[in-house]
């Protein structure tokens, strides 16, 4: 009897109990599919759980990233500062609404924009004849950028600073003071943005969301989600005549500016507010995963490196990303990935720097990114999801080591 291949190992992947199905099946039995009760429950459990006074969900991460670009009203001409290593979604948000990008470096072993990458990049856009509005720091797999620092310099140039904490639900920022401050609670920032991508630690399908502390940044969010349209009475008090046809007439509404349609429906709401509840385990489980794999790959020092822990987070790890030195290792980071592939162990690399992106480099040419480059030479994301074991992670670490380690070692000897 031939033994099975071992079960392929995704580098992400949701975690659906039959709760989650039992939750989305009970609103498909329901009177809303789309915006319904359960969109505004799912928004008081992200409020509750990250602090934050209000959470408006939309369509998924780049909506909110979207959305919160069209609430502070961000016009062309004005430019946004995004790190360049992060998804292209964070820098397109941006264009959208047809501003200029001014891409900001990162820490080449963290991968994370700091306080002084964000002033040289004020300064840049400065130089470049743009008005910088807006920050977005990332919160690159999980682990939170120094948001005091970034919002220190942020406030200093008068900028509007938006946190992209797609990766980051669950991480807990811990402050000089002792206190424990979660990802999105806005302790130092306008708005923070979320997604609920399945590959991302809660999954809503499609899904995402804005926390804010200003209720006038939710009540604007909530309008640009739906056209634009407000038909609530309490909205027109100010002006007599809109207040009374709105009282008198059931029908009426207006629309009082240009808005878009990126509604989260209850179907999704359903799934996200039943993940949202496991929220807590699994952050234990990736954090313990993490640790596995810090004690397992410590001895790969230093061909192969965890990548920089900021002191300060406490993350909810949504990738665990190490940095190898593959010209040491002596093997092609393409020929490991398919190497790994063959061993059933699925990896991926976060993220070619947006800057190099076709599109952009014809928007800005050739620009000096050393630490996004470095940082992108060496990266790889390995395994970790919810419904990964120990044993899992073992046989990750195992085949690094047939692959990596007797080639670096070879290459040793060979060495003058
Ligand atoms: C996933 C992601 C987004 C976009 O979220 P979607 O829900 O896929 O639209 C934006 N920024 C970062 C850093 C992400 O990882």
């Amino acid at each position: 009897m031939s033994a099975l291949p071992p079960p392929i190992l995704p580098y992400g992947r949701h975690a659906i109990d039959e709760d989650d199905i039992e939750a989305v099946r009970s609103v498909l039995c329901g009177d809303w599919l789309t915006t319904g009760p359960t969109v505004r429950r799912f928004e008081t459990a992200l409020a509750e759980r990250t602090g934050a006074a209000h959470a408006v969900s939309c369509a998924n991460g780049t909506a909110a990233l979207h959305l919160a670009c069209l609430a502070l009203d961000l016009k062309p001409g004005e430019a946004v500062i995004v790190p360049a290593i992060t998804f292209v979604a964070t820098a397109n948000a941006a264009r959208l609404c047809g501003a200029e990008v001014v891409f900001a470096d990162v820490d080449p072993e963290s991968g994370l924009m700091e306080a002084a990458h964000l002033s040289a990049a004020i300064a840049e856009a400065e130089r470049r004849g743009m008005k910088p509005r807006i920050a977005f720091p990332v919160h690159l797999a999980g682990q939170c950028a120094d948001m005091a620092a970034i919002a220190k310099v942020a406030r200093a140039h008068g900028l509007k600073v938006v946190e992209d904490a797609c990766h980051a639900i669950g991480t807990v920022e811990c402050h000089m003071d002792g206190s424990e401050i979660p990802v999105g609670a806005c302790a130092h920032s306008d708005m923070t943005v979320f997604s609920f991508h399945p590959v991302k630690t809660i999954a809503a399908g499609e899904g995402g969301a804005v926390t804010t502390e200003s209720a006038e940044l939710a009540e604007r969010l909530r309008r640009l989600r739906g056209h634009g349209i407000v038909r609530d009475e309490t909205m027109f008090e100010d002006r007599v005549e809109a207040f009374e046809q709105a009282v008198v007439n059931p029908w009426y509404y207006e629309m009082v500016e240009l808005g878009l349609n990126y509604r989260l429906s209850d179907i999704n709401c359903a799934l996200a507010l039943s993940q949202m509840q496991k929220l807590d385990r699994f952050v234990v489980i990736r954090r313990a995963l993490a640790a596995l794999y810090d004690a397992h790959l410590a001895r790969f020092a230093p061909i192969l490196q965890r990548t920089r822990r900021r002191a300060g987070s406490m993350p909810a790890w949504h990738l665990y990303t190490v940095l190898i030195d593959f010209e040491a290792a002596g093997i092609t980071r393409g020929q490991l990935m398919r190497d790994l592939e063959a061993d059933g162990i699925r990896t991926q690399v976060h993220y070619i720097p947006v800057p190099r992106q076709p599109y952009y480099r014809k928007l800005y040419g050739d620009i000096a990114m050393p630490g996004a480059d470095a940082y992108y030479r060496r990266t790889l994301s390995l395994p970790l999801y919810v419904g990964m074991t120990g044993q899992d992670v073992e046989r990750v670490t195992q085949s690094l080591e047939r692959l990596l380690l007797p080639r670096a070692a070879e290459r040793r000897r060979a060495a003058p």
